[in-house]
Formats: structure tokens, sequence, C-alpha cells
């Protein structure tokens, strides 16, 4: 494992690749671009583009392409050779710095939310020089970011971009107001632990749901689940062992910095955490991740299910966003230090988070929203659909202190005895874990851990960084004319702790009292996507993202109009897959096994009237009931998506009439398949169990 540092990103064009090939002058140019956000000119990407074209070529490399994160949800790619003609009929490899920067892929068919008429399709793609290029199945993959003709934002990477910006300059201000004048950028760093689910391919190939809509729609709960706290970190199969080696070696040789690995709560389920990075290199490398995961599970005879819940009954998938900020000096905002208490520079950054969190909590939960994810949020295994935030003891006790004029003592850092000789004793950490918390400090980061495990996680990102930069330039505002600094942030500190102490919340979540207690408090319970979005177009939302140039009213409103119509689309398409499977498969195999059960009965009594056909004939009219309202219910499903037509002009009205509806019918239609499930025997019942598929692997 010794070649582990050779191998590691090996296949991109990484700051090493670029001081070796590029001209000393070339190469201070780009530097200046990716550290300053310079503007750069076309000579300088010719050269540029020359050299990642011949490196390209080294690693055997025919095409490039530009890579790109439209409003789909997923990556979106269109590969050009390198080959030109050369005018005697043979051809040469030609990349040139136009070709680097600019790309023209048709924008028509992907999402706008309306912005863009068809007649102007055109979309331009741009090269994003803070995220190195890489070299993937024979093709350069330049990340770039993707708007329309007349340049309205149609992908997740810009806004991001932006958001990283707004926060950087404003918080540049408020630190050379605090003295650290040396400061000139700072950067907002992202580290997302991704769960997924690894299933056998045969069983995913028998399962129309699965490969329609990524997860199971019917399925009876298999004898175990998760009950026996039995996978949690415990020790991996050798087929999945395998798997990870695959998955890990990809990604290093990708620069994907992959660090933990271990299985996850639910039977099959597993997590991949990467050690963080800057949002925008974070957020592409998570993209890049969830692909090759699903790459790779496929060479293994395996599939990768990103999906938020492909099994009723065991947790979902999630992914935890760890975020915080720091400066090009190298400090972490957000790590507290020794005295928290003294630290103003720390209690101001944590006050603009609290600020954010509180005042944008409708944001926050819509970011996360999505119809997978509304299986999780609110269930009793992901934090719930209530935003809150936790500080821990210590800075609670530092915030209560603040807020009533007590008197704080830091708890400081006691040791932890293990009260076994040959164990060393070690210093615990000052804050103990809320794994309940939906936004959670842990030590000098929060964890905002709602986040469902198929999503982008540029939207989170760039909604985070854009509130909290709103909060840090009121912050300035309020300060920059106080004749003492210091004076001027305890005062401003204690009053935005005091009116948004609310959104703190150190205790259980999943209690249920901690729903009454969030509603007297007033924070929000949005348990659906359709209910988060009906906050989306609030006017301080809108009012955010324009005046922090993030986007325009028509690009925010977009996004409105996308997210809804994926969300009707996606319930839309799982109801019509379990129409299908009701009326194809199900029906008729649980008929089959009554008419089996029927012959049965039959030849028993034939043979002789004393042989007892109490068994089969209790279970033929168990089934033959259930079989009934299994058909009425299907047809109640069907009647349900009909009549979704007349809510299609508006896009919120249309969501909820599919959370009302067609979901609520989706799960009666599954209570009745799934106890017709117990009762019919194994051979006759047309899909691989949930005992097959959890531990089929
Ligand atoms: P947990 O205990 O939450 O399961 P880990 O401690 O293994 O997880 O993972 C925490 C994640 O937080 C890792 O991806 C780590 O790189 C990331 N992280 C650590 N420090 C920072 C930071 N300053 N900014 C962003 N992410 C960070
Ligand atoms: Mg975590």
């Amino acid at each position: 494992m010794s070649k582990v540092p050779e191998m590691f990103g090996c296949k991109v064009f990484n700051d090493q690749k670029m001081q070796e090939r590029l001209p000393k002058s070339t190469y201070k140019a780009l530097k200046k671009t990716i550290q300053d956000g310079e503007p750069l000119d076309l000579s300088v990407a010719n050269v540029v583009a020359a050299a990642m074209k011949d490196w390209a070529i080294e690693l055997g490399c025919t095409h490039y392409t530009h890579w790109f994160q439209p409003m789909t949800g997923v990556t979106a790619e269109k590969h050009d050779s390198f080959i030109t003609p050369n005018g005697d009929g043979q051809v040469i490899m030609e990349f040139s710095g136009k070709e680097l920067i600019k790309g023209e892929p048709d924008a028509s068919s992907f999402p706008s939310g309306g912005i863009r008429a068809t007649f102007e399709a055109r979309g331009y793609t741009t090269w994003d020089p803070t995220s190195p290029a890489f070299v993937k199945d024979g093709s350069l993959y330049i990340p770039t970011a993707f708007c329309s003709y007349t340049g309205e934002v149609l992908d997740k990477k810009t806004p991001l971009l932006r958001s990283m910006e707004r926060l950087s300059t404003e918080a540049v201000k408020l630190l050379h107001l605090l003295g650290k004048t040396d400061v000139t950028r700072v950067i907002t760093t992202v580290g997302p632990e991704q769960e997924y689910f690894l299933i056998d391919r045969e069983l995913y190939n028998q399962r129309e749901d699965l490969k329609l809509t990524g997860r199971t729609l019917f399925g009876a709960k298999a004898p175990k689940g998760q009950e026996l706290d039995d996978h949690y970190f415990g020790a991996i199969k050798t087929r999945v062992a395998a798997f990870m080696k695959d998955l890990d070696e990809e990604l290093w040789s990708l620069g994907v910095l992959a660090k933990t690995k271990h299985n996850e709560v639910a039977p099959s389920q597993h997590e991949l955490a990467p050690i963080y990075t800057t949002s925008n290199i974070a957020n592409d490398h998570n993209e890049l991740t969830m692909e090759i995961m699903k790459k790779t599970a496929e060479k293994h005879g395996l599939v990768c299910l990103l999906h938020e819940k492909p099994f009723a009954g065991v947790n979902g998938s999630g992914k935890h966003n760890n975020w915080s900020i720091s400066t090009n000096t190298g400090e972490n905002l957000l790590s507290p230090g020794k005295h928290p208490e003294d630290n103003i520079q720390f209690q101001l950054f944590l006050a603009a988070v609290v600020k954010a969190v509180d005042e944008y909590q409708d944001l926050l939960r819509i970011t996360v929203a999505s119809a997978g994810n509304d299986h999780r949020l609110g269930a009793n295994e992901a934090p719930p659909a209530i935003i809150s935030m936790y500080l821990g003891d210590d800075l609670g006790a530092m915030v209560d202190a603040m807020i009533e004029g007590g008197e704080y003592v830091s708890q400081g850092k006691e040791r932890v005895q293990t009260g076994v000789d040959v164990l060393a004793d070690f210093k615990k950490d000052t804050s103990d874990r809320n794994r309940t918390s939906p936004f959670a400090f842990t030590g000098n980061k929060f964890e905002f851990r709602a986040l469902g495990s198929a999503l982008n996680i540029g939207c989170p990102n760039y909604m985070l960084n854009t509130m909290v930069a709103e909060e840090l330039s009121q912050f300035y505002k309020e300060l920059c004319t106080a004749a003492d600094v210091e004076a001027g942030v305890r005062k401003l500190v204690k009053r935005v702790f005091t009116e948004h102490r609310r959104i703190i919340f150190n205790g259980d979540n999943y209690a249920d009292e901690w729903v009454g207690e969030a509603e007297r408090r007033g924070l929000l319970n949005l348990k659906s996507l359709p209910e988060a979005f009906a906050h989306f177009m609030d006017k301080k939302n809108i009012d955010l993202f324009v005046k922090n140039n993030i986007c325009t009213e028509a690009e925010f409103r977009a996004r409105y109009e996308i997210e809804l119509e994926s969300y009707s689309k996606q319930i839309n398409i799982e109801a019509l897959t379990m129409i299908d499977m009701a009326r194809k498969n199900i029906t008729p195999a649980v008929s089959e096994f009554v008419r089996e059960l029927t012959e049965t009965a039959l030849a028993k009594k034939a043979l002789s009237e004393a042989i007892p056909t109490s068994v089969e004939e209790e279970l033929i009219t168990s089934l033959s009931n259930k079989l009934v309202c299994f058909v009425k219910k299907t047809a109640e499903l069907e009647e349900a998506v009909m009549g979704a037509g007349e809510y299609k002009d508006d896009g919120l009205a249309y969501a909820t009439y599919f959370r009302e509806s067609v979901f609520s019918k989706m799960q009666e239609l599954r209570a009745v398949g799934d106890s017709m499930e117990t009762e019919t025997a194994a051979d006759y019942w047309p899909y691989p169990s949930y005992y097959d598929l959890l531990f089929g692997v």
C-alpha cells in the first residue's frame, strides 16, 4: 500500500502536474485565477489546453468533455474527440483554449423551469478552473458551469461559486475590522459523508420498482431488520470489502480524499466519508463518488442504491454535510479555541450561523426536500423535519451566560479515565455528539444532517453560504461605525443570541415532546416537500438571493418550478409502476396461488372427505378477500393518478395533489400487497423478498 501516495490523483490535472507541464508564467496566471478569482485570458487558456491535452493523451484519452451539473440532479457530459483534419486526409490531435473555456451543449433538453424558450435552445458551459480537470473512461473531464444563451444560470455550480465569493467578501471585511488585516480570502469547506446500500444485481434485475424508481414500492418486512444493532460498524463481508477496496482506489486515482468506510445501521447499508475540502471541489467529488460507487458496484455483480429510502422498515440513507469556514491564513473561523467566552471572533461567526439558521429555517428545510427524502425526515431515524441546532453543553452554557449575564466557566477538556492500566487515559472533547440534531456543532464545524443520500450538495451549500454571508454583511454594517469594535461585538452577539435562542435545542430531537415544544417556540415543522415549498417564494427568500447576487428572481422561481415538477413526476412514475406491478404480476401470482390451494383442497376432498382442508380453505378465504381489496385499491390509485391533470398548471397545487391524493393511495395499496406477500408461498411471489434483498450479498 506504499503505492497509494503515488497513485493518488494520478488521473487529475492537479497542481503538481500544472507545475511540471506549464511554463512558469502560465502557471502563475492560472494560479491567480484559481486563488484570487482573477479573469483568465485566452492566450493563457491556449497553453493550458495544449498541456492538458498532451497529458490526457498520454493516459489514453481520445476525447474531452465539459462536465456540468444541470438541474436534473445528475451530472451531464458530451464528448468531443481531439481529432482535427490536417488537410491531407490525416488528423492531428488538437485542443484549443477556446474549447477549454467554452462549450455549447444544446440546452433545450435540460430543465430550465420555463426560463428559456425552446427557440433559444443554446446553452453554454464555461470552464471552472477552481476544480481540477481529470481523466475517466478515455476522456478528459473539464468541470464547468452551465448557463443559457442569455446568461441565465441553469446549473447547481454557478450559485455555489457565487455564494462562496459572497461569503468570502463579507467575512474578510469583518475580519479586517477585528484587526486580522492579513486575511485576503475566506473559504468554505465541506466533508460530505455518503450513505448507500449494496444489493445483488441479479435480485435487483428482478425488481421493476428498484429499476424504475430506485426504491421498493412493495415488500413485506423480513423476519430480521436492524433491531439487533449488529450491522452498524460490523465486520465487513468479503464481497463488500472487495467493492470498497476498488472504490477507494478508483476515487484516490481521481484525487478524491476517500477516508472512512464502515457498515451502517440497516442490513446491506454502508458509508463512505472523505476528508473535507473546498465546497466547490467537495461538491464535484461527491458527484464523482456517487457515480463511481454505481460503476464499481456493477463490476462486482452488485447494485449501489443511492435512494433515500430503498426499503421500508429499516433506515434510509442520508448525507451529512460537514461545513466550516476558514481563512487563507489557515484559521478555522468556527474553532472555539480554549476560551470561547473570550473569543469574540468565534462568537461573531457563531452568531451569524445561529441567526442564519433561525431566519432561514424554511430554506434549509426546502433545500433537503425531495420525494425520496420525504420518507426519512420526520420518521424516527433521520433528523426531524423541524430545523433546530445543537451547540452542546459547553457552548450552550456559554450562550446562556451571555444572554443572562451569568458567569460562564469553561468545562475545559477533562480526561477520560479508562480504569485499565494498559489503556491510555485521554482528553475528552468539550462537547458530546448529539446524533438527533439536524444541524449540530461538532467541535469546529457544523454538521447539517438532513440531506438525502442522492442529493447534489450544491444547493444546500449555496443556500447556507448565502444566508451566512447575508448575516455577516448585516453585522459589518452595524460594527463598522462602532467606536469600540470589541464592545460593539459583545453587544451585537448578546442581542443575536437572545433574539434567536429558540433555534438552539440540545435535547433529543426524536422525542415526541420536542414537536410540541418546537411549536411553542414558533419553529416550523414542514413535513413534506409541498409543505416546505409553500415557503420557497417568500419575499425574504427571494430578497436573500437577489440582494446577494446569487440569482435573479426569475432564476430563483425557475428552481422552484423545476423541483416541484420533478417531485410530481417522481410520484407519478412510482404510482404507475405500482399499478403495473399490481396488475401484471402480483394479482396474477396471488390468484395462481389461490388456484393451487383450491386444487389441493379439492384433491384432498376427492381422496377422502375425512382429510382436513381447513388450512387451505382459510388461506383461500383470506387471500381472496385481500385480493378483492387489492384490486379495488389498484383501481383507486389509478383514478387518483388520472385526477392529477386538473392541477397541472400550478406546480405547488400539482405536487400537493400528488402528496395528499396519490401518495396516500400508494401507501394503502402497498399495505394490502405486503400483507398478501406474507401469506403467499415464496415460489409464487413474483419478486425477491426483503430477506433476499437485504441479506443476499
Ligand atoms: P461522524 O463522527 O460525524 O460520523 P467523521 O468525524 O468521521 O464523522 O466525519 C466528519 C467529516 O467532517 C469528515 O468528512 C471530515 O473531513 C469533515 N470535517 C472535519 N473538519 C472539517 C471542516 N473544518 N470543514 C468541513 N468538514 C470537516
Ligand atoms: Mg456525521
